[in-house]
């Protein structure tokens, strides 16, 4: 039985003081309203992930942290980069790798993210690693063929001995932050797929503990939609993230 998750990216939002008051507010509501069913993580800046686990660890708050990218090697002369261990020392158990939005801008390719995965795992961090086609791709209809492929390039070598400490999320990049939503049977389609693809690599038991998410302007509207189905395990929330009361109303269904 897989655990349902939720997971905020907050992307290149919130300065320091803003990232804790909004850590602040989510714990409150989620204390008010316990959700023990859901996992529950935020991504914040990287800037911000020492005050957001700092909330975490002195409210004692049911949410994890997780960081939005991370750089494969331990150390040395990176600009600008941030190592697995540097993500631990500030209370980030999890970390997003592969958004199309990295993908896209910032050039990630599918090796890249799968040198993350195994980086990550190696240091006890949990990847969410994000797919997903452009428009065109859906257009030409083939989509499922499109994400089947960088599942396959992104976990190839990877050894999962614990299924719930690798989370997948599909991401259609034309549903992310347009306001268009994939359908609920658009979701369970290609999230159908991944797990079938993951059955093929890592066996029946592994591919039933593994997550995938559907991420692409989820909002508390229509998110149970997407939870009802079968190999929909969970959401990636960008934009509803940014405030508590949308971000626990969908960690609130996700419970029901
Ligand atoms: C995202 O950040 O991956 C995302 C799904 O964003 P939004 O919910 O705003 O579409």
């Amino acid at each position: 039985m897989r655990k349902r998750m939720i997971a905020g990216n907050w992307k290149m939002n919130k300065t320091y003081a803003e990232a804790v008051t909004l850590a602040q507010d989510l714990s409150v509501a989620l204390k008010e309203n316990p959700a023990d069913s859901v996992d529950v993580v935020v991504c914040p800046p990287m800037v911000d992930l020492k005050g957001v686990a700092g909330v975490r660890e002195f409210d004692n708050a049911p949410f994890e942290v997780g960081a939005q990218n991370v750089y494969w090697e331990a150390s040395g002369a990176y600009t600008g980069e941030t190592s697995c261990d540097m993500l631990t020392a500030v209370g980030a158990t999890y970390c997003i790798i592969g958004h199309s939005e990295r993908r896209g801008y910032f050039g990630e390719t599918d090796e890249d993210i799968n040198k993350k995965a195994k980086a990550l795992m190696a240091a006890g961090i949990v990847p969410i690693s994000c797919c997903g086609e452009p428009l065109e791709v859906r257009e030409a209809g083939t989509h499922v063929e499109f994400v089947v492929d960088q599942i396959k390039k992104d976990t190839e070598g990877l050894e999962i001995t614990d299924p719930s400490k690798y989370v997948i999320a599909y991401e259609p990049i034309w549903a992310i932050g347009t306001g268009k939503t994939a359908t609920a049977e658009d979701a369970q389609e290609v999230c159908g797929a991944i797990r079938k693809t993951l059955v093929e690599i890592f066996g029946q038991e592994t591919a039933d503990g593994i997550r995938v998410l559907y991420g692409g302007s989820a909002k508390p509207e229509n998110v149970a939609g997407f939870l009802d189905k079968e190999d929909v395990d969970g959401a990636r929330v960008g934009g509803a993230s940014l405030v508590a009361d949308s971000f626990n109303a969908m960690i609130q269904k996700a419970a029901e």
